[in-house]
């Protein structure tokens, strides 16, 4: 069996301006996951409520994760990955075990992010055999129960203490309480592919506060993403233009992919003493170059 700290992962850091396109849903990630995490004070002095789990969705490659770890980047905090597809375990009550302890590992390193990546292979219910159905609803019911334990209002505990307190006690005890629960938070960020995790199992109890999409890049977010990846290699405007044209169906992973070819081609034509990658190396690679996204996903 597997421990769960064989599961956390650190991922490298990354900036925003590093993530192409995606403009939108980067502004939404800032003002729902940055702004409480970076400003847990205020937000706790008007009351605001602080996000408990959020979902992100969309096809792969284009950008789930890399949001994540921008995140995690940009508001200096704990940042544990977990996925799915390793959580399962067919040993009754280890994958309960290996969730609860990453869990633990998320409120010990709190202010934190607990990523959770592919949900649907652990949670998702509509094409799992019953076997594995029982595996789920115990994940499920962990996450959950997991979850409510982070997602304490400083205001509640305060109300329960109002009575043995008072005066310049209570607000001592006050401050006391608001600094715990503030330090222990956990935001849960959970990816999937899966459209039809969305009426599905996990969202039904409410304790996902946002659904996020993270739609496939179009061609003004393929031209950015185009020009995080050539950063070294100072494609012109007009390049990266006709290139964005001529990559529809492209993910953010194949633009990577596409840049890193091109690059590889330059030095195997021009020599490995080149420092120039151009139009035509790009333009060579995408004759056969295998776009990920077919016209329904787009
Ligand atoms: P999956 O669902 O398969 O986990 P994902 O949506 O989480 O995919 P990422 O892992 O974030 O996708 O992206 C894969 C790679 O593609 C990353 O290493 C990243 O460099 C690149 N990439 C994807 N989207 C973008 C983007 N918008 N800007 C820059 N790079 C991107």
């Amino acid at each position: 069996t597997q421990r769960s700290s064989d599961m956390l992962v650190d991922y490298k850091p990354i900036k925003w301006q590093e993530i192409g396109g995606l403009e939108e849903v980067k502004i939404r990630l800032k003002q729902t996951v940055e702004w409480p995490l970076k400003h847990q004070e205020a937000f706790s002095r008007l009351g605001l409520p602080h996000p408990r789990g959020i979902l992100l969705y969309g096809p792969p490659g284009c950008g789930k994760t890399t949001l994540v770890r921008a995140i995690a980047t940009s508001c200096h905090v704990t940042f544990l990955a977990i996925n799915g597809g390793q959580l399962y375990s067919p040993y009754v009550g280890d994958s309960e075990r290996m969730l609860m302890q990453a869990f633990q590992q998320a409120r010990a390193g709190a202010p934190s992010v607990l990523f959770i990546d592919e949900i649907d292979s652990v949670i998702g219910s509509r094409s799992h055999d019953g076997s594995r159905k029982s595996v789920q609803e115990r994940v499920l019911s962990t996450l959950l129960n997991e979850m409510d334990g982070i997602g304490i209002k400083t205001d509640d505990i305060v109300r329960s203490g109002d009575k043995v307190h008072e005066g310049q006690q209570h607000t001592e005890l006050q401050q006391a309480l608001a600094s715990t629960v503030d330090n222990s938070s956990v935001l849960v960020v959970a990816a999937t592919n899966r459209s039809d995790m969305l009426d599905d199992a996990i969202l039904r109890p409410g304790r996902i506060d946002h659904i996020i999409y993270v739609p496939p890049p179009d061609k003004e977010a393929r031209a950015s993403i185009l020009r995080v990846h050539t950063s070294k290699i100072h494609l012109d405007d007009a390049t990266l233009d006709q290139l964005a044209e001529r990559t529809h169906g492209c993910t953010g992973a194949d633009l990577e992919n596409l840049c890193r070819e091109a690059a590889l081609y330059a030095l195997s034509e021009d020599g490995i003493g080149t420092n120039r990658v151009t139009c035509h190396h790009f333009c060579h690679i995408l004759e056969t170059f295998k776009r990920s996204l077919s016209d329904d996903q787009i």
